[in-house]
């Protein structure tokens, strides 16, 4: 159990500065729960090295560490420039996107043309995460005409949004749909889909993945205007969610991001779906051995909004002080669970179902009265994960059945997974009862409510709440 324990869980992504085991297990041994492997940067023999490194220092400290593989989806990005040279964009001059040849020094070419003809004049786009903006004058097959509102250097490769326009291009791409599969057969535990548009998205993706021997869990990334419009949709769709702050920031006005941001978490805590809010939380960190007071300030709010994980991208993947970055979070981690209003999150859950009832009562149980844990046998995760919703105070302790629900947990909000073989659901009180007894997490006199959702001998569902001491 990683020392000082704390409810929010950690994930970093990996990069050429911490894409080595020393700092992977530094990073691990500071707080970090799941390592991000970002597929818009590095390449498959990278993205391998990171996995076994990940597993082989999971091995060595006996606890599980989950591994998300974030696609990036349909990138867009400014191509061909005149002579490759950037273009400098003034205010109020006209540019031409083309799908042919470059034949003047105002024209450029984009890596998904097909877009082109879904354009309206009036639609803005967006070059450099919203540094540069110009709008469609003027549509046609084989160029459209723009005009510049704030000017800039545009140069090669450089993002392009499209928040007016529902694109006419698939959120997963081919080369996701490669990458997922690779993922597949390399245990990877989440994957993250960018730029996710509604529930069909995700549906499809899942399909995809149930014909797989080892599923990983989706993470829908929200950074569409198309994604906050069908927020419920992909919140029941999916397994997780992400508050990807970066180009949420660019394709909404800005200053909405933290009402956002609250929206998102608040209904993912609701379905009991686990949520990261990510993007630029310790980010002067990138340069600097300390984050400003505003950061701080950042990643605990967003501990007290409900998110079940914090995130970082910059800070660890190419700056310079990843391990330090880790240990911030954590520490400020540890300050925010303080004042954390524990229990009275979600309040009462609206479906009542048998699981909602027993989260419920869980959650008010550990409530009035003193329990060091809370230990949920789970074959699927998902009784833990309700229990998690309701931001119980005490640990919760799943007794995961197998390594991959054991993993997947690990983004879950409080939540502390043991593995447990699968077994019949008639011993598994048995298997709780030795876990208690034998665990060094307890000490004679300790209280634990144990609640399951089990069947018994007679093959009747029988959900359980227990309360013991040990
Ligand atoms: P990205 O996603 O870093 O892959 O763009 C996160 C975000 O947009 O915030
Ligand atoms: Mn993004």
């Amino acid at each position: 159990m990683k020392i000082p324990w704390n409810r929010v869980k950690i994930v970093a992504t990996a990069g050429p500065a911490s894409n080595n085991y020393k700092t992977l297990k530094a990073m691990i041994c500071s707080g970090l729960d799941i390592v991000r492997i970002n597929f818009s940067h590095g390449n498959i023999g990278e993205y391998k090295k990171t996995i076994s490194l990940v597993r082989k220092i999971e091995n060595e400290l006996n606890r599980p560490i989950g591994i998300l593989a974030d696609m990036p989806g349909p990138k867009l990005r400014v191509r061909g420039l005149p002579g490759g040279n950037p273009i400098i964009a003034k205010n109020n001059a006209v540019l031409k996107i083309v799908t042919g040849k470059i034949a003047a020094e105002n024209e450029f070419n984009i890596s998904h043309p097909a877009i082109l003809k879904a354009l309206v004049p009036g639609a803005q786009i967006y070059i450099s995460d919203g540094k540069i903006r110009i709008r469609v004058l003027k549509t046609g097959r084989q160029s459209v005409l723009c005009k510049v509102i704030a000017g800039g250097e545009i140069k090669q490769g450089a993002g392009l949004n499209f928040p007016d326009i529902d694109l006419p291009i698939p959120s997963v791409t081919a080369d996701d749909y490669r990458n997922i599969k690779f993922c597949a057969a390399h245990g990877v535990d989440f994957i993250g889909l960018s730029f996710v548009k509604d529930a069909r998205d995700v549906k499809r993706v899942k399909t995809f993945i149930g014909g797989f021997k080892h599923k990983p869990f989706i993470i829908s990334k929200i950074e569409r205007r198309f994604a906050i419009d069908n927020l419920i949709g992909i919140i029941d769709a999916t397994d997780g969610v992400m508050v990807a702050r970066g180009d949420l920031g660019v394709e909404l006005p800005i200053e909405r991001i933290s009402n956002l941001q609250k929206d998102i978490i608040r209904r993912c805590n609701a379905a009991g779906k686990p949520v990261i809010t990510a993007t630029q939380m310790l980010e002067s960190m990138i340069d600097n051995p300390s984050p400003t007071r505003a950061e701080v300030s950042d990643v605990a709010n967003a501990i007290f909004d409900g998110t079940d994980a914090i995130m970082l991208s910059g800070e660890t993947a190419v700056g310079k002080y990843p391990v330090d970055s880790v240990v911030m979070m954590e520490k400020i981690a540890v300050q925010a669970e303080k004042k954390y209003n524990f229990d009275v999150h979600i309040g009462k859950t609206v479906k009542r179902d048998i699981t909602d009832i027993i989260s419920q009562s869980v959650a008010d149980i550990a409530l009035d009265y003193s329990v060091k844990a809370i230990v949920i046998p789970t074959l699927s995760g998902k009784t833990a994960r309700v229990v998690s919703r309701h931001r119980p105070s005490p640990m919760i302790i799943a007794l995961a059945a197998g390594q991959d629900v054991q993993r997947q947990l690990t983004l879950s909000w409080g939540v502390y997974p043991v593995y447990s073989a699968k077994q019949h659901p008639s011993v598994v009180m048995n298997t709780v009862s030795r876990f208690i007894r034998t665990s060094d997490l307890f000490r004679k006199g300790d209280r634990v409510i144990i609640a399951a959702g089990t069947i018994d001998k007679g093959g009747e569902l029988s959900n359980i709440i227990k309360i013991a001491q040990v």
